[in-house]
């Protein structure tokens, strides 16, 4: 059952009952018709109370339905909350843990809300790219005031219950209960108050104004400004709630739906929407059933405190998990800590963090110089450097210390996990964790999957990055993984550019256009252009077939490692992020131009970004065949949280299927006939090749 019905005295409880948090798909909606019509038809009932099963009143609409007959299947959402709006028994919402978008708009439906302090109290369309299309825009205004009403719509943030409770003049909560325990009672003994008062008050009948009328919808537009400049939801929410103070109660509800339908059409919410549930698939791995038992982390041992391993530790401490820092010399743990603290200080200087917080996270953390001391660790993670010979023996050692069943793992970005899993007699235990710089910051992380990692070491790893808070997304072996494998293409392609007439500039600001966080010559200065300049090396031994533009080199050569030497593809001044254009390295493009004997053409931004993106679209194609990534979606959300990819355009893969994949084969020929682009490399990968010929999707 979807909705349980029960009788207390003369009071009917009907009750959501849909796990895991009691969305309001078809059939919720037809049990909560179903019981509102036991309880109108019961003369024994003098009032009705709704409240949710488990931890949450209501999460809101099924969004699985949103782009299916389901949603409009009556009884839809605006039926049903005519119909409580209609009963002529008074309805009492009682809310607690989480009432969110339709859940929120269902109970403004009710006559009376009671609820739990510490709710959370959101209509979150807007991150969808949508608004509250359920009356959220025309009820919420009325009963907390407009300023209020627009600022949750807007952001689609949480706030709590007994915040909104503490609005001067607000109706959005009759009565504000001490804890969830003591919910039900109260709202019950509340209905019972109300059983016979009449009219039955209604928030459509309330008045909806702002003192500053038009003035301040225009200052809130002004606010939004160009944060929203790519998303046009925010501003469209700003519409409806104005809707709501200009036109009967009604018509705002017909604005609110026309616009609803509008964004529901726009590329920038069927992105957003391609990733809110790519996220969630992320997590799921198809021969790992959901009920794998996970193992137990509750210690923590990291290897290593430089850049990655003190920016891993600092993941586990703010989760609250112990963590013994290991390095070989005194002064190497010094510096690591030292550098944590500082991270943690800036945050606490910038009004992030409280210090007593910055206290309590430091003192979960133990360093030594003796693998012996972490024996009793759950996870240990080695995050040394980047060298075979190095990580055998580091893994050799934890093989010898390390309790049965503890999990090991490496944060390597580059070699073969196969062959450091070979190092221990546990290959089982061991996983890859691929953490992106800065490790406390980047929301990524790449779980890599041995040929012999356990499923149950899986599953303990994908739970844990939730309680660390990451995205995980899991990958097979490769040079690369998913991340690193296709933007090497993007970077050589990139490099292309500046050989074919482009500056690093005209490039970068191109794909910032695009809505990258960072073009590609930035990002390369913030990541360190000696990583790129060592790979480049290998490859030369490795595929000696495989070509790069000869500039990245000649700038190397020059010693422009990027921001931390001060000087790489742009120059900086120091203390400065300022990307500013080098003429030092215009002259070294020239100079491989001339080298090369190419005459240098103008080259458009679309041309840029379609060469650029779609390197990442061929390479990922070959990926998802290989089986190095599970899913289309997982790309996605790889580029989305690793690479600074914008979210409005929901990913590499999204990008190309709203292309259309016969567009993306045909562009990709186009390319292969630029001799400079190489043309091997845009021989589209087999895999996209049969999707177009099928008319077929990625995703
Ligand atoms: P780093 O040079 O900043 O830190 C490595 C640390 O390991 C140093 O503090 C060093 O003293 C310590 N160390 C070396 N050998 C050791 C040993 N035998 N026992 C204990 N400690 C030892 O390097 P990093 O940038 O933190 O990279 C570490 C790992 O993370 C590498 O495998 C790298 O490929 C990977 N990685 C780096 C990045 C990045 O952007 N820097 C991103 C993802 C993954």
């Amino acid at each position: 059952m979807h909705a349980d019905y029960q009788l207390h005295g003369d009071v009917a409880l009907i009750t959501l009952n849909n796990p895991p948090v009691n969305g309001l798909g078809y059939e919720t909606r037809v049990a909560l018709m179903d019981a509102l019509s036991q309880a109108l038809a019961d003369a024994a009932v003098q009032a009705i109370v709704i409240t949710g099963a488990g931890k949450a009143f209501c999460g809101g609409a099924d969004i699985r339905e949103f782009d299916t007959q389901a949603a409009f299947q009556e009884p839809n959402l605006h039926t049903l909350i005519v119909a409580l709006e209609q009963s002529t028994k008074p309805v009492v919402a009682a809310i607690h843990g989480t009432v969110m978008g339709g859940g929120l708009e269902l109970a403004l439906g009710c006559h009376y809300r009671v609820a739990a302090t510490g709710t959370q109290v959101a209509l979150p369309e807007v991150k969808l790219g949508l608004l509250p299309g359920a009356g959220g825009t025309q009820r919420l205004p009325r009963v907390i005031g407009v300023e209020a009403a627009l600022n949750m719509i807007v952001s689609g943030e949480a706030v709590a219950a007994e915040r909104l409770a503490a609005i001067p003049g607000q109706s959005l909560f009759q009565r504000l209960s001490a804890s969830a325990d003591t919910l039900l009672d109260e709202a019950l003994s509340f209905a019972r108050s109300v059983a016979a008062v009449r009219p039955l008050p209604l928030v459509r009948a309330l008045p909806c104004s702002h003192p500053q009328g038009d003035a301040y919808f225009q200052f809130a537009r002004n606010m939004l400004g160009p944060s929203t400049k790519n998303l046009p939801a925010p501003l469209q929410c700003v519409d409806a709630v104005q809707a709501a103070t200009r036109q009967a109660f009604d018509a705002g509800l017909a604005t609110e739906q026309a616009i609803f339908a509008r964004l529901m059409a726009t590329p920038q919410s069927r992105a957003l929407r391609h990733l809110f549930f790519g996220e969630r698939a992320a997590s799921k791995i198809p021969d790992v059933p959901p009920n794998t038992a996970v193992r137990p982390v509750a210690a923590v041992a990291i290897i290593g405190a430089g850049t990655m391993g003190g920016g891993i530790a600092m993941n586990f401490l703010n989760a609250g998990i112990p963590v013994q820092l290991l390095e070989l010399q005194p002064e190497a743990l010094e510096r690591g800590v030292a550098t944590m603290r500082r991270n943690y200080e800036a945050q606490v200087s910038k009004g992030k963090l409280k210090s007593e917080v910055l206290e309590q996270r430091l003192a979960l953390l133990r360093t030594t110089l003796r693998y012996d001391d972490l024996a009793q660790a759950d996870l240990v993670i080695e995050a040394v450097f980047e060298d075979m010979g190095v990580k055998s023996q580091v893994f050799q050692e934890l093989d010898r210390v390390m309790k049965p069943g503890a999990i090991l793992a490496s944060n390597t970005s580059t070699l073969d996990l196969n062959q450091i899993a070979a190092c221990t007699q546990r290959p089982q235990d061991l996983v890859g964790l691929h953490f992106f710089s800065p490790a406390n910051v980047m929301k990524l992380l790449e779980v890599v999957r041995g040929a012999k990692t356990a499923p149950d070491v899986l599953a303990t790893v994908m739970a844990l990055s939730k309680k660390i808070r990451k995205t995980a997304v899991v990958s097979g072996v490769c040079d690369g993984f998913i991340g690193n494998r296709m933007v090497e293409q993007y970077l050589r392609q990139a490099g292309f550019l500046l050989d074919e007439g482009c500056s690093p500039q005209q490039v970068d600001k191109a794909m910032e256009a695009f809505g990258m966080a960072m073009g590609p010559f930035r990002m390369s200065d913030l990541a360190g252009n000696d990583i790129g300049w060592a790979i480049r090396k290998r490859r030369a031994v490795e595929r000696p077939g495989m070509r790069y533009s000869p500039t990245a080199d000649a700038v190397c050569a020059l010693g422009r490692f990027g921001q931390k030497t001060g000087a790489g593809w742009y120059d900086y001044v120091a203390g400065k992020r300022d990307a500013m254009p080098s003429a030092a390295v215009a002259a070294a493009i020239d100079a491989c131009r001339n080298a090369q004997g190419i005459t240098p053409r103008k080259i458009d931004a679309q041309e840029i970004v379609q060469r650029l993106v779609l390197a990442l679209v061929n390479e990922a194609a070959h990926i998802l065949e290989e089986g190095i990534a599970t899913r289309a979606s997982d790309i996605d959300i790889v580029y989305l949280y690793g690479y600074g990819f914008p979210a409005f355009r929901g990913g590499p893969m999204l990008y190309a299927d709203e292309l259309g994949l016969f567009t993306v084969v045909q562009t990709m020929q186009r390319f292969a006939a630029n001799p400079h682009a190489d043309s091997g490399f845009w021989k589209p990968a087999p895999l996209l090749a049969r999707l177009a010929a099928a008319g077929k999707t990625f995703n």
